[in-house]
C-alpha cells in the first residue's frame, strides 16, 4: 500500500543559487537580524495565542476582545472574540490622529497619456477618509446596510478601493466581481451571494480604448431577473469614468457623483463583531468552478497588517505599488486592508502593462519612486518577453524591495526579475498563499532571508505549514509531498459562501481518515529543503505520473523556460498505455520557429539533460498563447483535456480569451 515512490512527488529542480540580503537592506529593516526574527517566531508557534494577541492589541479596536482564538468549532475558527472593530476606521481613522492625515495615502495614475502627460490624483489620509464617509452615506442612503452584500464591478480607480472601504465602513458585505469578467461570471456571483447593490462604472480604460463596463451589469442583472427566483439587485450605482454612452434604468440606476451632492462627509464606522464577515471573493478558478471564500473581520485585518508590515518592510516614506487588480485576493489585502492598515503611500495604476508601450510599468516606478514593487509571475515573463530595452530606459533606482505572488515563480524570470528590475540590489519575496488564507504564508522576510530563485523560502508568523504524505505525516526534507497548515490562523478562510459542505470537502477532509481532521488541504504539492526552505512544486491536481515517478509540472516547465528559446511553457500529461502518463509540453516560443521538428527536438534534449530522460516531453506544441484565468495563471486543465484529444467540458468561465481553445485544438495560431 505504502510505496513511498507514489505518494511523494519527486523534486528534480535543481537550484542552488542562495542570495543574502544587502548589509544596508537589513540594517534598515523591520526584522534585520536572525536573533529577532527567530524569538518572534518560536514565540508565534509555540504560544500562537498570546502572539496574536498582542499583534492585535496594534489595531484599534472598537471594543477590545476577551478570547484571542476560539477552535472550538474547527475547521471554524473564531478569532479576537468579542472584540468589535471595523476595517474602514483601522485603515482611515486611526491615522487622521497622527501626522499621518496629511500623508498621501494613494496616488492613482490614469492609463491615456495625454498631452501633458498621464492622469494622476492623489489623496491624503485625511482626503481619502472623507471620501469613504461620503460614498458610505451613498449607500446608506439607498437603504443599504449591515450584511447586505455589494457586488463591486469596477476599472482600477480609486473609487473602487473607496467603494470596498466604504461597504466595510457600513458593515455591508463587499463581492469584488473582476472588471473583466464576462456578464455571465458577475450574473453568477450576484446570485450565489445575493447581492443587494452592484457598484460599477460606466467604463474603463484598456489599452487605449474605452471597456464598457455598465452594459455588462445591466446584462448580468436581466440574465438574474430570467432566473426562478428573480435579481436580487435594488440598486446600481454608477461611476463616470470614460463617459461612454450607457443604458438607465430609472429608480434603479444611480450615478454616484449625483448621489455624493446629497451627503456629508460625515460617517461613524460600524462597530463590528471580530467574525463579522467583511468580504466575499471567489477564487480564480484555475481547478474548477470558483468558490465564495468567506472572510470575517478582526482576524483577517491582524493578518493584513502584519504580513503588510513585516513581509514588505514597510517603512514610512515608502512609495508601494502592487500591481494585481482589486478583483484578486492580492489587490483586496496587499493594495487596500494591508497598506492602509499600515499608514503607507500607495499607487494603484488604471490600465495594461503595455499602454502605451512595454515601459509604461518602469515609467510609473521612475514618475512615483517605487520602493516597493509586487508582481506576478506572468506578467515577469511578458516583460522578459518584451525585451530589456523597455526596463533599461527608466531610472528604477528608488526601488528597493520586489514581490511575487500567484503562481510558483520559474527561475530563469526570478533571475531576470532581480537582475534587471532590482538593478541586482533589492531582495525578493516570493509569497505562497491563497484567497483561502487571506494573507501571505510562506514567504522570506526581506531583512533576514536568504532568498533561491524559485522558492517561497519559509513559513510566515504563527503558520505551522508542513511537508506531508497522504496520511498527514510529516515527509523526510527533499521529498516532494502536499503541503499542510496544521494550525488555525487569524486570516483563515470561514467557509464557503452557501456551501457548508463544499468548504469541509474542499479542505478540511483530506486527512480525515488518518484522524487530522483540522489539517488544513491547500491542493499544493511542495518540498523542504535541508535549510527549511519551502518549494512550492504547484498544484496536486498537476502532478504528472511518469512510469510511477510523480512529477511536478512547474519543475518541467522551468527546465522548457530556462531554455533561450522559449518564452512560455505548460506541461500536462496525457494518458498513455505504456507509461501511464506521458508529458505533453506546450510551448510560447522567443521568436518566430522556422524549422518546428528541429525545436521540439531540440527543447525534449533540453529537458532531459537539465532533468533526466524521465521527463523528455513525449510530445512538444508549439503555441502562440496558453489558457490563462483573468489573474493570468495557466489553466492546465484545459490542457489536460486538449492533449488527451478530449472535448473540453469544464468551466471556462474565468477564462481570459475563449478563441485559444480553438488555435491550441488545431494545433497551431488559428
Ligand atoms: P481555484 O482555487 O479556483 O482553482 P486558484 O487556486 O488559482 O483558483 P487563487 O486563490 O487566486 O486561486 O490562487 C492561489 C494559488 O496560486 C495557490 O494555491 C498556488 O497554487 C498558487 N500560488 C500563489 N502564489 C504562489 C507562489 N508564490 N508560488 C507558487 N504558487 C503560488
Ligand atoms: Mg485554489
Amino acid at each position: 500500500m505504502s510505496d513511498p515512490k507514489s505518494e511523494s512527488i519527486e523534486s528534480v529542480l535543481a537550484e542552488n543559487r542562495s542570495f543574502h540580503p544587502p548589509k544596508s537592506f537589513a540594517e534598515a529593516a523591520r526584522i534585520g537580524t536572525r536573533e529577532t526574527y527567530e524569538r518572534m517566531w518560536s514565540q508565534s508557534i509555540d504560544d500562537p495565542e498570546r502572539f496574536w494577541g498582542r499583534i492585535a492589541c496594534e489595531l484599534p479596536w472598537l471594543e477590545p476582545f476577551d478570547e484571542v482564538l476560539d477552535w472550538s468549532d474547527a475547521p471554524v475558527a473564531k478569532w479576537f472574540g468579542g472584540g468589535k472593530i471595523n476595517a474602514s476606521h483601522v485603515c482611515l481613522d486611526q491615522h487622521l490622529e497622527t501626522e499621518r492625515a496629511d500623508k498621501v495615502a494613494l496616488i492613482f495614475e490614469g492609463e491615456p497619456m495625454g498631452d501633458g502627460g498621464p492622469e494622476i490624483r492623489t489623496f491624503t489620509y485625511a482626503e481619502l477618509h472623507g471620501e469613504v464617509c461620503r460614498f458610505a452615506n451613498v449607500l446608506k442612503a439607498r437603504g443599504i446596510g449591515k450584511g447586505d452584500r455589494v457586488a463591486i464591478y469596477m476599472p482600477m480607480i480609486p473609487e473602487a478601493a473607496m467603494a470596498m472601504l466604504a461597504c466595510a465602513r457600513i458593515g455591508a458585505i463587499h463581492s469584488v466581481v473582476f472588471g473583466g469578467f464576462s456578464a455571465t461570471s458577475l450574473e453568477d456571483r450576484i446570485l450565489d451571494g445575493g447581492c443587494k447593490a452592484v457598484i460599477t462604472a460606466d467604463g474603463g480604460w484598456r489599452r487605449g480604448t474605452v471597456l464598457p463596463l455598465k452594459p455588462a451589469v445591466d446584462e448580468a442583472i436581466a440574465k438574474c431577473e430570467a432566473t426562478e427566483g428573480g435579481s436580487p439587485v435594488e440598486t446600481v450605482l454608477c461611476v463616470q469614468r470614460c463617459g461612454n454612452e450607457v443604458d438607465w434604468t430609472e429608480g434603479r440606476d444611480f450615478w454616484l457623483h449625483d448621489e455624493l451632492m446629497e451627503v456629508s462627509d460625515e460617517c461613524e464606522p460600524e462597530p463590528m463583531d471580530s467574525e463579522d464577515v467583511l468580504f466575499l471573493l471567489y477564487t480564480s478558478g484555475s481547478t474548477g468552478k470558483p468558490k465564495g471564500i468567506v472572510h470575517t473581520t478582526g482576524g483577517y485585518m491582524v493578518g493584513a497588517y502584519l504580513s503588510t508590515r513585516f513581509v514588505f518592510d514597510l517603512q514610512e516614506d515608502d512609495v508601494y505599488w502592487c500591481t494585481a487588480d482589486i478583483g484578486w485576493i492580492t489587490g483586496h489585502t496587499y493594495i487596500v486592508y494591508g497598506p492602509l492598515a499600515n499608514g503607507a503611500t500607495m499607487v494603484m495604476y488604471e490600465g495594461a502593462p503595455n499602454a502605451p508601450h512595454e515601459g509604461r510599468f518602469w515609467e510609473i516606478c521612475e514618475r512615483h519612486k517605487v520602493s516597493v514593487f509586487y508582481t506576478a509571475p506572468t506578467a515577469i515573463r511578458a516583460f522578459m518577453k518584451w525585451g530589456d530595452e523597455h526596463v533599461e530606459r527608466y531610472d528604477l533606482s528608488s526601488l528597493r524591495l520586489l514581490g511575487t505572488v500567484g503562481e510558483p515563480i520559474n527561475p530563469a524570470a526570478w533571475i531576470w526579475y532581480r537582475d534587471k528590475v532590482g538593478g541586482g540590489r533589492c531582495p525578493i519575496v516570493d509569497t505562497w498563499w491563497q484567497t483561502e488564507t487571506g494573507g501571505i504564508m510562506i514567504t522570506p522576510l526581506p531583512g533576514v532571508s536568504a532568498t533561491k530563485p524559485g522558492s517561497a523560502t519559509q513559513p510566515f508568523f504563527g503558520v505551522d505549514a508542513a511537508i506531508v504524505d497522504e496520511n498527514g505525516r510529516e515527509l523526510p526534507d527533499g521529498q516532494g509531498g502536499l503541503l499542510a497548515i496544521r494550525k488555525p490562523w487569524p486570516s483563515m478562510l470561514r467557509g464557503i459562501w452557501g456551501d457548508e459542505a463544499r468548504f469541509r470537502e474542499t479542505y478540511w477532509s483530506k486527512w480525515e481518515h488518518a484522524g487530522k481532521p483540522h489539517f488544513y488541504f491547500p491542493g499544493d504539492g511542495a518540498r523542504k529543503d535541508p535549510e527549511g526552505n519551502f518549494w512550492i512544486m504547484g498544484r496536486v491536481d498537476d502532478v504528472l505520473n511518469v512510469s510511477g515517478h510523480r512529477l511536478s509540472t512547474m519543475e518541467i516547465e522551468s527546465a522548457l523556460v530556462s531554455h533561450p528559446s522559449v518564452v512560455e511553457a505548460a506541461v500536462v500529461p496525457r494518458p498513455d498505455d505504456l507509461t501511464g502518463e506521458a508529458i505533453v509540453a506546450f510551448v510560447i516560443p522567443t521568436g518566430s520557429v522556422e524549422d518546428v521538428q528541429a525545436i521540439v527536438e531540440e527543447l525534449r534534449d533540453h529537458v532531459a539533460t537539465e532533468i533526466g530522460k524521465l521527463a523528455r516531453p513525449a510530445e512538444i506544441r508549439i503555441t502562440t498563447r496558453l489558457p490563462k484565468t483573468r489573474s493570468g495563471k495557466i489553466m492546465r486543465r484545459l490542457l489536460r483535456a486538449i492533449a488527451a484529444g478530449d472535448d473540453v467540458t469544464q468551466d471556462t468561465t474565468t477564462l481570459e480569451d475563449p478563441t485559444i481553445l480553438d488555435e491550441l485544438r488545431a494545433g497551431g495560431p488559428a
